[in-house]
């Protein structure tokens, strides 16, 4: 198995290096004037510090933090990078410290090692939620310094190259890892060369009996294929060179996870991969790439479909290059791609090939700006509060494949595979995004949900009047879009709170007799939000909108003052008696959890007045939010299905719910009194009762209650039920 793989081994790929004298000359290969003792010093500090320590492989240590700093020098990255390589171990792992660091090798090379060692401390293999977060930290670690993220890349690369020391179990986690966050990140990056050789070495510890097998087909032919890219090479310098057009050609078959992945997307076998091998013609500028193009054409039949210019249109990672598929010597498929040396470099070298180098081998960190996807996943993980939601934003900004599509006025837009109008206008503005009410692709119209393809040119139409929804999540796929319109959800909710709560603040003020000129300004309010111990009066609308906290809370500051009117009337004696202020309870989480969504704004049905326990379900109302029924509430039966959301009761919440009970009782004198202990007895408040009597000597009390839960509710029911005199207990549905 082995030698199979051996076989594969690419002949092109710089040699790994197994000495210090190696890395140096490796170095001043492309940095002539390179510091050398820097590195060296860096060297002789990771090699003390890991003295005694053996990898698994039964090697020393340092063989691993030279490896690293050796594939640091593929990319020709700075000394400060180079020599992180060498110390990106040595914090963690033994008794040097940052300080050492700093003190030996300066503020830049000791906030590299220290963000890889950040990184390296992360552990990946938990929970969902955990591994979100991790992801979050890396990235935030990537962005103050890129540098850093490409140490991480070299260490997981040698540590890959050399996995097969790892046990069985340990092999396939980091291969999943690698597959998952690494290689598309190396993608990302523009460092193909890494990618490959990352999704290769993944695919062997994932599937080794796909990628044993893949490689002994493509190895199998080895000897006839050699030959055939000998000579269509031959062919193809032949006629560039007759065309006067100096180039430098490369062939080789595709990497195995490629061919892998082709068999998969297309649901194919090997044998019906037609393209596996891929040839290279690298010129010497811009209009020779294209007179290439053209030779080519006219050499071989191009297969319709095939061709990308992605020069004239750039990949996100800054990738440049003409592709085309052609039907080659004997029939068989061949891809070409076209390049000038400069966009070979970038091809190879990713990020680092736009790496300015100071004087002194320092790199500037400018380069993070020609990468915008980076910019935006930045952006993004400031404004995401939930890190599995930032995760599944962030997969598909490193995964999905590239679509290119246009603007009335022709200009590109860069948008992931499955990407919609949607996405497309928010990709331009954020406010031509809200303002989104339909879509023309190539002139016809289409619903805003429909997935665009490449080429197509896409048309925005808009309207003032237009905003954005929930169901509007579901028409969309990136990052942008998604958090732009969430952000506008939580906003617009936040406001239509305030102006709810201030609504009922303000009618249970006068309900009161309190006028709220007078009771919600100047030492009433202080005394307001001193004692609900808010900040500002709209936070207590919003809390009293979103249904955190009741009316109740604001009138009782003042009502208590009445107390000698109130307490004229027996009935109302009663309630004050087990009436507890609902201002001293602690205000709890949101009562109701919608399709996992926390914080919605919830009103409860008056109809059904659902408490926790009861089965519910919720309809959306347009700027309204949801409105929560019981399952058994025959208003249910009566609203459009499409309206409906799961939703549950939140169980951390102790908030409870208001439901009214009425009682038909003989009328004797005490009897209230009684009826009171039931409520008491289980904690239960009292918002409201009205108590009248009928000519047969019998009364029907109904008292507004909040019960924490159904449970709650049947003991205060059943505890009613005992007393003697009363007839009849049940719980009302509505008024
Ligand atoms: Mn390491």
């Amino acid at each position: 198995m082995i030698e199979n793989a051996a076989l594969l081994e690419d002949e092109d790929r710089i040699k790994p290096v197994n000495s210090v004298e190696d890395l140096l000359e490796r170095i001043s290969a492309y940095y002539p004037n390179a510091d050398l003792d820097f590195i060296r010093r860096a060297y002789e500090l990771s090699e003390k510090a890991h003295q005694g320590q053996i990898r698994r492989s039964g090697e020393a240590y340092i063989f691993h933090p030279l490896s690293v700093a050796g594939i640091l020098t593929e990319l020709k990255l700075d000394l400060a990078t180079v020599a992180t390589g060498l110390l990106h171990d040595t914090v963690e792992d033994t008794s040097v410290t940052l300080k050492d660091i700093e003190t030996q090798f300066g503020k830049n090379v000791a906030l590299l090692v220290d963000g890889v060692t950040k990184i390296s401390q992360m552990s990946f293999k938990n929970t969902h939620a955990k591994q979100a977060e991790n992801i979050r930290k890396m990235i935030v670690a990537m962005g103050k310094d890129i540098r850093v993220i490409l140490v991480k890349l070299a260490d997981r690369l040698h540590n890959m190259r050399t996995l097969n020391h790892m046990p069985y179990h340990k092999q396939a986690v980091i291969a999943e890892e690698t597959l998952e966050i690494y290689a598309p990140l190396a993608h990302r990056l523009g460092i193909s060369a890494w990618k490959i050789e990352l999704e290769d070495l993944s695919l062997r510890y994932l599937k080794p009996d796909i990628y044993y097998s893949l490689a002994q087909k493509v190895a199998r032919k080895k000897k006839e294929r050699e030959k055939y890219i000998d000579d269509v090479k031959d062919i193809l310098l032949k006629e560039m060179k007759a065309a006067s057009l100096p180039c430098e050609i490369q062939g080789r078959p595709k990497h195995l996870y490629s061919i892998y992945k082709k068999m998969l997307e297309r649901n194919i076998e090997f044998e019906q991969v037609h393209d596996i091998l891929a040839f290279r013609i690298i010129v010497e500028n811009v209009a020779q790439c294209y007179e290439a193009l053209g030779l080519v054409h006219s050499m071989y039949k191009p297969i319709p479909g095939r061709f990308k210019d992605y020069i004239a249109m750039a990949k996100t990672n800054n990738y440049q290059s003409l592709h085309t598929t052609v039907i080659g010597p004997d029939a068989e498929r061949i891809e070409i791609q076209i390049r000038t040396k400069d966009m070979h470099d970038v091809a190879e070298r990713g990020i680092a090939a736009h790496w300015n180098y100071k004087v002194g081998g320092e790199a500037e960190n400018t380069t993070i700006q020609k990468f915008n996807w980076l910019k935006d996943i930045l952006n993004l993980q400031q404004s995401v509060g939930d890190s599995s939601e930032f995760l599944e934003n962030v997969k598909t900004d490193l995964f999905d494949q590239e679509l290119y599509v246009f603007t009335p006025q022709g200009h590109v837009h860069e948008l992931p595979e499955g990407a919609t109008p949607l996405d497309f206008a928010y990709s331009i503005h954020t406010d031509l995004g809200h303002k989104t009410y339909g879509a023309k692709v190539d002139g016809r119209i289409v619903p805003l949900k429909h997935k665009l393809k490449n080429g197509d040119t896409v048309e925005i139409l808009t309207s003032p009047n237009q905003k954005p929804s929930k169901d509007w999540l579901k028409m969309c796929i990136t990052s942008r879009a998604q958090s732009k319109i969430r952000s506008y959800i939580r906003s617009e909710e936040r406001k239509r709170a305030i102006e709810i709560g201030k609504d009922l603040v303000e009618k249970a003020l006068r309900a009161n007799s309190l006028s709220p000129d007078k009771y919600l300004k100047g030492q009433n309010l202080e005394k307001i939000l001193q004692t609900i111990k808010l900040q500002e009066i709209e936070e207590v609308f919003m809390q009293v909108g979103y249904g955190k906290l009741l009316t109740s809370a604001v009138t009782d500051i003042f009502v208590e003052k009445n107390q000698a009117e109130i307490q004229q009337k027996e009935q109302d004696t009663f309630i004050q008696k087990v009436f507890k202020s609902a201002a001293n309870k602690k205000r709890s989480d949101s009562l109701v959890i919608v399709d996992g969504m926390h914080d919605l704004l919830v009103r409860y049905g008056k109809c059904c007045q659902p408490i926790p326990g009861d089965p519910i379900i919720g309809f959306i109302s347009r700027g309204r939010g949801v409105t929560i029924h019981r399952a058994s509430c025959s208003k249910v039966f009566a609203t459009d299905m499409d309206r409906r959301v799961d939703v549950s009761w939140n169980t951390h919440s102790d908030s409870g719910g208001m439901t009214k009970i009425r009682i038909v009782c003989q009328d004797s004198p005490g009897l209230l009194q009684k009826l009171s202990e039931p409520f008491a007895n289980s904690g239960v408040n009292i918002y409201n009762a009205k108590i009248r009597t009928n000519k047969d000597q019998k009364a029907i009390c109904i008292f507004d209650v909040k019960v924490r839960n159904t449970n709650e509710l049947m003991q205060v029911i059943q505890g009613l039920q005992k007393i003697k005199g009363v007839i009849k207990v049940d719980r009302v549905s509505g008024i």
